[in-house]
């Protein structure tokens, strides 16, 4: 038997199992076996999981002989990002310092999606601790784009993008501190969504920027990562900064009518752009007019200060959240070291690649006695301005459409050597992230050479029923 994986659906895998055309575990063997011969080509997984998945997918297949309901991702190939903890599944963060790091529990989303059904095969590549818009700084090498394996994947969720670009896995879940979902999203031409900044529990989310990080899906379809969000949304016990508010059901309310919904073009996001993604944002921007939806140019002022605000607040959190990598906990300890500073010194020396290290340097010096006024309070304050703009801005539209990012998917190497550059890869991404508001890619096309361009959605917080449903508009409207 020979299951189609690389086109599958969640809708796919439900009906496959409802109609007997194949098992959970013929499905996830039959995965597995697909992601390991293909990943040799892009890099992205970092470990395979077959006792885990394998187990998972006859508790399903025992479920449905049983007459159960087996959950709403029941027997679904899922991969998931090595941010995220894993119980007893090798968790690197993209590290050589947690290289053999094995997590004592689940993060609250990977629990979740093994009671909905979900079938964990593997975790994801990714740059170090999510520092990074290419997947080029994890130390275990770069994930190759599956759409043109000379480009990166985009990053830091590079891996998980890259698997459902590929078809090893139907969908992922990623991290997104700064854009770390939507831009690879973009960059391989699946769909990315961010959610409200609560909306997913973090609990076993390794922590980057705790006040800006969060879980989010990727799918091959609105539907799919809709479907995989309202999985794993809602209130958790474990994390204090989820959300009470009730999760809608995704799905349910994905195919309303879109006409007559107010969508706002801030002129900041277009200014900088190339033509080739400007041209086909333009070209989308066109179809959700012919669906009825009336754009209306507005203006983000503050958008100027996103990228050193967030480099200054991402950083200041990450140094104190990356503390805790001391040689005393979760790391292997260099051997006999001399002195407790000694043993500090060689983990964190010889742990950290060149990223991190940069990024806890500058998040100490602006958390600094005599530089946080002028450095991190600033950038609070430059936060507060951002999230102000949207508000105000949502006061007369009902979403926000722009680029994901200023450029598709650049060369392997082409940006590594100047990090300010690299970091410009997010301009469009940062400032949802700062506000907390809901935002995703959706793909809208591609460049003449070929490469995805991805559509940024953004709407008020938790409107992701909002988001998703002008998402699937367009996506069903651009396939004519
Ligand atoms: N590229 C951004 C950074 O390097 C965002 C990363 C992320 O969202 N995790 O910080």
């Amino acid at each position: 038997m020979s299951i189609e994986v690389a086109k599958l659906t969640i809708a796919g895998v439900t009906a496959g199992l409802r109609s007997k055309e194949f098992s959970a575990e013929e499905l996830c063997r039959e995965a597995l076996a697909f992601a390991e011969a293909e990943n040799p080509k892009t890099n992205a997984y970092l470990t395979f999981s077959p006792d885990r998945a394998l187990a998972a997918a006859r508790r399903v297949d025992a479920k449905l002989a049983a007459g159960e309901d087996a959950g709403s991702l029941a027997g679904v190939p899922v991969a998931v990002k090595d941010v995220i903890v894993t119980k007893g599944l090798r968790t690197t963060c993209g590290s050589r310092l947690l290289e053999h790091y094995v997590p004592p529990y689940d993060a609250t989303a990977v629990q979740r999606l093994e009671q909905a059904g979900a079938v964990i095969i593997g975790k994801t590549n990714c740059d170090e601790f999510a520092m990074g818009s290419s997947n080029e700084n994890s130390a275990f090498g770069p994930v190759r784009n599956p759409v043109a394996l000379d480009r990166v994947p985009g990053g830091s969720s590079g891996g998980s993008a890259a698997v459902v670009a590929q078809g090893t896995a139907v969908v992922s879940l990623g991290s997104d501190t700064g854009g770390s979902v939507r831009q690879p999203a973009s960059f391989c031409g699946v769909v990315g969504i961010t959610p409200t900044y609560g909306r997913v529990s973090r609990y076993g989310l390794v922590a980057f920027a705790s006040s800006l990080d969060h879980i989010g899906p990727f799918g091959r379809s609105v539907a799919d990562a809709a479907a995989l969000l309202g999985a794993i949304a809602g209130r958790d016990e474990a994390d204090a900064t989820s959300a009470f508010a009730p999760v809608p059901d995704y799905l349910a309310d994905l195919n309303g009518d879109v006409r007559g919904k107010k969508i706002g073009l801030p002129r900041e996001y277009f200014k900088g752009l190339s033509s080739e993604t400007g041209d086909v944002i333009a070209a989308a921007v066109k179809v959700l007019e012919s669906l009825g939806c009336e754009p209306v140019e507005i203006s983000l002022p503050a958008t100027d200060y996103a990228i050193a605000s967030y480099y200054i607040i991402a950083t200041a959190e990450a140094s104190s959240n990356l503390a805790r990598y001391d040689g005393v906990r979760y790391t292997t300890r260099p051997k006999d070291p001399a002195t407790l500073a000694d043993m500090y010194r060689s983990t964190r020396g010889e742990g950290f690649g060149a990223e991190c290290k940069r990024r806890i340097m500058l998040g100490t010096y602006v958390l600094s006695a005599g530089y946080y006024d002028a450095y991190y309070r600033k950038a609070q304050q430059a936060r507060s301005l951002i999230a102000q703009d949207f508000a105000r801005a949502f006061e007369n539209v009902d979403a926000i459409i722009t680029p994901v990012s200023p450029f598709a998917a650049f060369r392997l190497g082409e940006k590594t050597s100047d990090p300010m550059e690299m970091y410009l890869s997010d301009i469009y991404t940062i400032t949802g992230s700062l506000a907390g508001i809901p935002c995703m890619s959706v793909p809208a096309g591609v460049t003449p050479s070929g490469l995805p361009v991805g559509m940024q959605i953004l709407t008020r917080h938790f409107d992701e029923t909002g988001m998703l449903r002008l998402a699937r508009a367009y996506e069903a409207g651009a396939a004519g």
